[in-house]
């Protein structure tokens, strides 16, 4: 008797272990949580928002007559792009770490 926890597949119900990379029924890529491709789009998201706190945070202070040197600005919308990134990536990694994926 195993102590490896068993997964049916979603594609073609065959049994694999879990941890296997290929499932051995269908020859499917087995992924664990988010897919590579749903990381790929949270990180371009996140730093998307980033990146607009920081034009927002440019045209507020542009409204309250606020000098800043257009270089931090530039520097901050960098820092807030990698921060909102990984944020971002970070929740849709933690979201489900049971959920299974497999593509062909
Ligand atoms: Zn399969």
């Amino acid at each position: 008797m195993s102590s490896q926890a068993q997964i049916k597949c979603p594609l073609c119900s065959f049994l694999f272990n879990q941890g296997d990379r290929i499932c051995q029924g269908c020859k499917g890529r087995i992924y664990y949580g988010a897919t590579p491709y749903e990381r790929n789009e949270a990180k371009k998201v996140g730093a998307g928002i980033g990146g607009l706190i920081a034009i927002a945070i440019f045209f507020i202070s542009m409204q309250l007559s606020i000098a800043i040197n257009f270089g931090w600005f530039i520097l901050l919308g960098v820092v807030l792009a990698a921060v909102g990134a990984f944020l971002n990536w970070k929740r849709v990694v933690d979201k489900d770490p049971s959920k299974i994926t497999v593509t062909k």
